[in-house]
């Protein structure tokens, strides 16, 4: 996961690398450091612990280089320490190198290389690599260009993942990068060239990238960028103008990233609307531009996903089958990859990843295409891997997610999954075209609506102010509410680290009622008109018991029996999920402020999971 800086041009390079790494901070958290290119020698200096620890590291302020590597770690080999963290240097100390990902065969290499005489310091898998760099190095003496050989062959003998940054002593005017299923990216300046492992990083440097595709390498200088191919045959790119903009990565006045993404979604869902759906008009997928004969050949689709981009599709699976009448089975990508599923030509595979780098979707969404699938990218990340494998893509335009936790990418993925379902119904003419149109019409009145919701923050923060305490919370619904449910279950997981279960609330009376006992907190999603009444019984059940509820619900119900009711607006219950959560992202933000934590970069987690 972690993330990467380089920087090669005529400024002092450690407050640039710094800058970079605050900002990839969310990729990874447990120890940092930069190495950059001083009068003759390279400087290593690193901790474990968050990037700002490094303004306390002595000498980091008399660092003069003007070339440098940075690294923020989330440790996949070797605790977070001092030792481990990167960069990693050779033995000579001639190569300096940092790394994003892992390297599977690390522990053949180590052997091989401790035959050769080489010795090790930290327990990473990385630190074979500055060591395989200098031995190709030391053998091609007398060649032209040995730099990047000896980095060429030694990323010959890597299994596994990375997104790798190289220095040299002796050629102290280049950079070396190379990835392969890690993500990097090369910002282009003048006199000056920027890497790093996303875009929003660095823009406040420069607005023109070059993207790298897998098994690619480039030699960097102030002022050239050569790039090269698996085999080293040199290639060129295009230059990309990213037009984000750069107060969008920044916090805005906003506490937190998260809170500053919740109330972002009214645009966000218009940007993902954008111009696919107009007033009176078929939706606008011209990009995939299916027609009714490639339609009717599916006859099953897969939507594939990890977290919190599973659950959109879970979200919005209901809609997809009633409207296409086509099978639908949402899986995750990690058991999908392995289980040798059932997919052949006819079966159409949807993979959502909100950075378009989860490993895990990457690696099933290529077996599925070796299977003959045709394959569609859902992501967020304009260029990231997962759109460059796929047949198609579909972007969400929901604008950078910097939060660990994802709130506004799954509100967005759910309008785009389900503009995708209205835009396959039009074509097959598989549904009434009424039924379509009210789903239409509903879409576009969302962002006034969330705006709506997110007026009872306060009501919700008295609420998370009463239960953040708990050691578990339990969330029940039905239908596309029970899909909410899981989604708000773990959002509170992942940032407030209280336990919790989602559950069916037809399912409770099968066992995990007898978890429930008097105060505990359940909290209920009942939008679905045709299931409310249903459960409202399960609800009582659990009041019965002593349980403490707080409902979310845009029914008419009698409201005397809860602690706490959130009203919001009603809509069509096939995407009543993009409401409905929102409440729940506020809950979720507001016991983790209440018990102090990081709400932004949370334990154990990373934003972008480039590891299996
Ligand atoms: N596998 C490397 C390590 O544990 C890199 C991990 C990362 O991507 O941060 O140090």
């Amino acid at each position: 996961m972690c993330g990467i800086v380089g920087y090669i041009g005529t400024k002092k390079a450690s407050p640039i690398l710094i800058d970079g790494l605050l900002k990839l901070e969310y990729r990874g958290y447990d120890s940092a450091g930069i190495s950059t290119m001083e009068h003759g020698y390279l400087s290593n200096m690193k901790d474990k612990g968050r990037v700002k620890n490094l303004y306390n590291l002595e000498g980091i302020d008399s660092l003069e280089g003007t070339i440098g590597i940075a690294h923020t770690r989330w440790a996949t080999h070797g605790k977070p320490a001092k030792e481990n963290s990167h960069p990693h240097m050779d033995n000579s100390n001639s190569f300096s190198v940092v790394h994003n990902g892992i390297i599977e065969n690390y522990q053949e290499l180590r052997e091989f290389l401790t035959n050769n005489g080489y010795h090790f310091l930290s327990q990473t898998d990385t630190e074979i690599i500055p060591n395989l760099i200098h031995y190709y190095y030391t053998k091609l003496e007398g060649s032209n260009d040995k730099f990047l050989q000896a980095v060429h062959q030694a990323c010959g003998d890597l299994k596994g993942s990375y997104a790798i940054e190289v220095l040299c002593k002796d050629e102290p005017e280049t950079m070396i990068v190379a990835r392969k299923d890690s993500p990097l990216v090369i910002g282009v300046g003048k006199e000056e060239n920027y890497v790093s492992s996303d875009i929003p990083a660095i823009l406040s440097y420069t607005k023109d990238f070059y993207l790298l595709n897998d098994g690619d390498l480039a030699k960097l200088s102030n002022t050239d960028i050569s790039f090269y191919d698996s085999s080293l045959t040199p290639i060129t790119k295009e230059l990309k103008n990213i037009d984000w903009d750069v107060s969008a990565c920044e916090k805005d006045g906003y506490e937190d990233f998260m809170l500053k993404e919740i109330y972002e979604q009214p645009k966000s869902i218009r940007e993902t609307i954008g111009s696919r759906l107009k007033k009176n008009e078929k939706v606008n997928f011209e990009d995939i531009g299916f027609t009714k004969e490639t339609l009717s050949k599916f006859n099953k689709i897969y939507l594939v996903a990890c977290g919190t981009a599973m659950h959109a599709g879970l979200a919005v699976k209901p809609l997809l089958e009633r409207l296409c009448h086509i099978p639908v089975i949402v899986d995750i990508a990690s058991e999908f990859r392995y289980r040798e599923p059932l997919i052949d030509a006819n079966t159409l595979c949807i993979y959502i990843s909100q950075s378009g780098e989860t490993a895990d979707t990457i690696a099933a969404l290529k077996l599925s295409k070796k299977q003959g699938a045709t394959t569609i990218a859902i992501s967020n990340v304009i260029g990231s891997s997962i759109t460059r494998e796929a047949d198609f893509t579909i972007y969400t335009h929901a604008g950078p997610e910097i939060a660990v936790a994802s709130t506004k990418a799954y509100t967005s993925q759910i309008t785009l999954l389900t503009l995708l379902t209205l835009y396959f119904a039009e074509v097959s003419e598989s549904a009434p075209t009424d039924v379509i149109s009210d789903i239409k019409d509903e879409l576009l009145l969302l962002p006034e609506k969330i705006t709506e919701v997110l007026k009872d923050d306060s009501k919700i923060k008295e609420f998370a102010h009463k239960v953040y305490e708990e050691k578990d919370i339990f969330f029940l619904g039905r239908g596309t509410d029970y899909t909410v449910s899981m989604e708000a279950s773990l959002k509170l997981k992942e940032i407030s680290y209280i336990h919790s279960e989602a559950y069916a609330a037809g399912e409770l009376k099968h066992g995990p009622i007898a978890l429930i006992e008097n105060g505990i907190t359940v909290i209920g999603i009942l939008t679905d008109p045709t299931l409310v009444e249903k459960s409202v019984s399960n609800l009582q059940e659990v009041i019965t018991r002593g349980a403490k509820t707080l409902i979310v619900t845009n029914q008419e119900i009698n409201q005397t029996n809860y602690d706490e009711v959130i009203t919001i607006p009603n809509t069509n219950p096939f995407i009543s999920p993009i409401l409905s959560i929102i409440p729940l992202q506020l809950f979720s933000y507001y016991i983790s402020k209440e018990k102090g934590l990081d709400v932004d970069k949370p334990r154990n987690l990373a934003k972008s999971v480039t590891v299996e």
